[in-house]
C-alpha cells in the first residue's frame, strides 16, 4: 500500500499554513511526513493507514491516564448529552475548581480558561492590575504559551525552529518583558536591584520541560519567591505543563512544600483537561477576585469552563490517585533509563535530564560533560543526531515528540507490553544516532 501522508500533507499545506494547526507537528526540525492520527487508545496512536505507535507524546502531555480513558470518554459522552455548552455557571466547574483547590494548597480560588496561553496572558495582566506596574521577567528557554508579553526567547516551537522570538510583536509590548538565563539568581537579583520597583511579577515553568527537561536548581524557585517578595513582584508558577502530571499537586506539591515557598499565581492547564480544551488560573484569593466580575481586571470566554471539559477534567482528576502517579513514575524511570543505556552503548555523548517523571535526552559532548542548566547550554547540542534516531524510532513503531527540545511523556496505561516495545526500538535508534 502506497503511504498516504505525503498527499494528506500536501492536501492540508493548500488550506492550513504549514499543514498543522500548532508548528511542532509539521516534523520540520525531523523531516519527513508527520503521522495523521485516526485514533488513539492506552498507550498508542494509530494513524490513517492503520499503523500504531506506541505514543510517547500523549497530546503534548494531557494523557496521564493514556489515551481515550473508558470512564474519561463515558464522563464527556453523558456531558454531550445533557448540552454543549451553555455559557452560564454549572456545578462540575465548581467541583473541578473544588478539586484543584484541595490537590494544590497555593491555590485558594480558580477561574477558568480553554488554553495555557489564555491562562498564562491573564496571570500578566493580573499581575499588572494588582501592582501597577507593566515589567515581566521571565527566563529564556521557558514557554508559557504564545503571549506577546512572553514569546521573547521562548523554548518549544521558538526553540525546535531556532527563532529569537515572533515577528507581530510590538517593540512596546517587548520593551516591557525583561529575559534573564534560567538557573541564574545572581542575574536576577541584578534585574531586581536596578529596576525591581517596575517588576509586575516573574513568570517561571515550575520546572521547564520547553528547551528539554532543565529541572531548576535546588532552592532556585525559593529565590524567585524571596526576590520577589522583597521587591513587591508577584510570583507566577507555569505549572500548564507540571501541574497534576508529576505528582497530585505538580511541582509545587513535589518542591515547594518541602522548600517552604508559596507562589502567588499558578497557571493550569493540560492534564487539567483531561484532553479537553481547558486551563486554569490559580492562587491567592485576593489577587484573583480582581478579575471581573469582582475586579477591573478583565477576563471573559465564551467556551471557559466548557461542560465537555470540566467532564473530562474532573474524571481525569478523580482517577489520578497515587497508584497512576506511581505507574507514571516507574514506566518514565524505565524508559528513561533505556535510553540512555541505549546511546551508551553505541557511545553516543548525551545526558538524560529528569524533573519527576518527565525526562528528555539531552544530545552532545557540551551537554554530557556539563549538564544543561540554562537555554544557551540546551541549544549547544548534537541536533542533528535527532532526526536518524526520531526515524529510527518510528519506523520501529514508537512516536516521539518531533524535536529534540521536549519531553518524551509516559501515562498510566504505558504497560509491560508498550514498554517492550519501547526498549526494543531503542538500542536500533541509538545506532541511527551514532552513524
Ligand atoms: N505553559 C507551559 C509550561 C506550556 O508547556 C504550554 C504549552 O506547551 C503553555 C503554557 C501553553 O499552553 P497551550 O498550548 O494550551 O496554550
Amino acid at each position: 500500500m502506497t503511504d498516504p501522508m505525503p498527499e494528506l500533507f500536501a492536501r492540508a499545506r493548500a488550506v492550513i499554513p504549514g499543514g498543522v494547526s500548532s508548528p511542532v507537528r509539521a516534523y520540520g526540525s525531523v523531516g519527513g511526513t508527520p503521522r495523521f492520527i485516526a485514533s488513539a487508545r492506552g498507550p498508542y496512536v494509530t494513524d490513517v493507514a492503520g499503523r500504531e505507535y506506541v505514543d510517547l507524546v500523549m497530546s503534548w502531555g494531557p494523557g496521564l491516564l493514556g489515551h481515550a480513558h473508558p470512564e474519561v470518554v463515558a464522563a464527556v459522552q453523558a456531558a454531550a448529552a445533557r448540552g454543549l455548552s451553555f455559557g452560564a455557571p454549572t456545578v462540575a466547574e465548581v467541583e473541578l475548581a473544588e478539586a484543584v483547590r484541595a490537590r494544590v494548597g497555593a491555590v485558594e480560588e480558580v477561574r477558568f480558561v480553554s488554553t495555557g496561553t489564555e491562562a498564562t496572558m491573564t496571570a500578566v495582566r493580573l499581575a499588572r492590575g494588582a501592582t501597577g506596574r507593566d515589567l515581566i521577567v521571565k527566563f529564556a528557554g521557558c514557554y508559557h504559551g504564545h503571549v506577546d508579553a512572553l514569546l521573547a526567547e521562548a523554548g518549544s516551537g521558538l526553540a525546535t525552529f531556532a527563532l529569537p522570538g515572533s515577528a507581530g510583536v510590538p517593540a512596546a509590548s517587548a520593551a516591557t518583558t525583561i529575559v534573564v538565563p534560567y538557573n541564574d539568581v545572581a542575574a536576577l537579583e541584578a534585574v531586581f536591584a536596578e529596576r525591581g520597583h517596575e517588576i509586575a511579577a516573574v513568570v517561571t515553568e515550575a520546572a521547564p520541560a520547553n528547551m528539554g527537561v532543565v529541572p531548576p536548581a535546588p532552592g532556585f524557585n525559593a529565590a524567585l519567591r524571596r526576590l520577589t517578595a522583597e521587591h513587591g513582584a508577584l510570583l507566577v508558577l507555569d505549572e500548564v505543563l507540571t501541574g497534576f502530571r508529576v505528582g497530585p499537586a505538580g511541582w509545587w506539591g513535589l518542591e515547594g512544600v518541602a522548600d517552604g515557598y508559596t507562589p502567588d499565581l499558578l497557571t493550569f492547564g493540560k492534564v487539567l483537561g483531561g484532553g479537553m480544551p481547558l486551563a486554569a488560573l490559580g492562587g491567592r484569593a485576593d489577587l484573583l477576585e480582581l478579575l471581573a466580575p469582582t475586579g477591573p481586571v478583565y477576563q471573559a470566554g465564551t467556551l471557559s469552563g466548557n461542560p465537555l471539559a470540566t467532564a473530562a477534567g474532573l474524571a481525569t482528576l478523580r482517577l489520578a490517585d497515587t497508584d497512576v502517579y506511581a505507574r507514571v513514575d516507574a514506566a518514565a524511570r524505565v524508559v528513561a533509563d533505556a535510553a540512555g543505556a541505549a546511546l551508551e552503548a553505541q557511545g553516543v555523548p548525551h545526558r538524560v535530564q529528569r524533573a519527576g517523571n518527565l525526562f528528555s535526552v539531552m544530545l552532545g559532548e557540551a551537554a554530557a560533560r556539563d549538564g544543561v542548566a540554562s537555554y544557551a547550554q540546551a541549544q549547544r547540542q548534537d541536533v542533528f543526531r535527532y532526526p536518524p534516531f526520531f526515524h529510527a524510532m518510528l519506523d520501529a513503531g514508537v512516536a516521539l515528540p518531533p524535536s529534540l527540545y521536549e519531553a518524551w511523556f509516559l501515562s498510566a496505561a504505558h504497560d509491560d507490553a508498550a514498554i517492550e516495545r519501547i526498549l526494543a526500538a531503542l538500542p536500533g535508534a541509538a545506532r541511527a544516532a551514532a552513524a
